[in-house]
């Protein structure tokens, strides 16, 4: 198909169509297929969205690679596989996701991914500055179901539960027991579970007022630490 990068200059095509182009995205929607992802929904919502704009000047050659990239502060954007499985997991095939909790916002990825099936996401950051720069990335995107808060997810987000997802992006040992008790019937929790290196990524169902575990894959997580860093 022959689309409008045909008219633009050679120097604009080269900083437009390097990492940015929607060819890019197809590709790494591709990718996601091939590894598994079947989530129609979860595969539209990772072909919008440019992660390249998540992503540090002298790593965004990178961006559409799969794999997991420092973003500052000794944390990472998690690979678009394991963002895309944990969508999956997350969405469960359900017609509509209402609410969804995030813990560990990170650089702003996994939420602007969540935004694209999700009704309203509430994503908890307890680095200030990450979260303020996920800020700043996702308020030119034109998306507005996502709030924003500083705090330690450990304790999730009580006034805006039950929540239909609850996702974490940071490894807990074990996940704290109060989240459990923010999740809707019917609601699924997915978490990268254990100590460092030794992590699978676990998620729960409630049914009937309780939840039932599941395994997935192995991962590797940057840990979910207690506080807040202003
Ligand atoms: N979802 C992010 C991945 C970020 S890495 C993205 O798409 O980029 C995990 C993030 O969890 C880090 O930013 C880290 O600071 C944060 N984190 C770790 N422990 C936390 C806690 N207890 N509460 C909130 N955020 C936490």
């Amino acid at each position: 198909m022959v689309t409008g990068s045909v008219m633009v200059s050679y120097k604009s095509a080269t900083l437009t169509d390097g990492f940015t182009s929607e060819r890019t995205r197809k590709r790494l929607v591709t990718g996601l297929r091939n590894k598994g992802i079947t989530d129609e929904k979860v595969l539209l919502a990772m072909g919008s969205v440019q992660r390249d704009l998540f992503i540090e000047d002298a790593l965004k050659s990178r961006a559409y690679e799969d794999t997991a990239l420092p973003i500052g502060y000794r944390q990472t954007i998690s690979q678009p596989f394991i963002v895309a499985l944990m969508s999956q997991i997350l969405r469960s095939n359900r017609d509509n996701l209402g609410r969804v909790l995030e813990v560990g916002t990170g650089s702003g990825y996994q939420a602007a991914v969540l935004s694209g099936f999700a009704d309203q996401v509430y994503t908890i950051e307890r680095i200030q500055q990450l979260l303020d720069a996920a800020k700043l990335r996702l308020a030119p995107l034109g998306i507005n179901n996502i709030s924003f808060r500083h705090g330690d997810g450990a304790s999730g987000w009580t006034i805006n539960a039950p929540f239909d997802g609850i996702i974490l992006t940071a490894a807990p040992a074990v996940v704290p027991t109060i989240l459990f008790d923010q999740l809707a019937e019917g609601g699924i929790l997915v978490a990268p579970e254990g100590e460092e290196q030794h992590q699978t990524l676990v998620y729960w169902k409630k049914t009937h007022g309780s939840v039932r575990r599941f395994e997935s894959v192995s991962v590797v997580f940057v840990p979910m630490v207690p506080g807040i860093i202003s």
